[in-house]
């Protein structure tokens, strides 16, 4: 399947800056080959980073907000923050 994307022609190539073109659920740069994947429609133009950071990378790929529940609520994230000393102290720091 061919990738379509409505924004296509306002995407570049993070290492070279190489126009990008279509490819089999990707996109393929023009100048350095480099191919990024797109998953749901969404190009994932990221450039390897150091092994520290794609640990980092993929914990949160698998979960976004750890110990979060995805349907929590404001008032129920407002709760548990309020549970943090730390966050109490940015809360007064933040109120002037
Ligand atoms: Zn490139």
């Amino acid at each position: 399947m061919t990738v379509v994307l409505a924004f296509e022609g306002l995407l570049a190539c993070p290492t070279c800056r190489g126009a990008l073109r279509r490819g089999d659920a990707s996109l393929v740069c023009a100048g350095c080959c480099a191919t990024y994947e797109v998953r749901h429609r969404v190009p994932r133009l990221r450039t390897a980073a150091d092994a520290r950071t794609e640990r980092v990378r993929e914990f949160y790929s698998v979960s976004p907000f750890p110990g979060y529940r995805s349907r929590d609520t404001l008032a129920t994230l407002r709760w548990r923050a309020s549970r943090s000393e730390f966050a109490r102290a940015l809360d007064r720091a933040n109120r002037g």
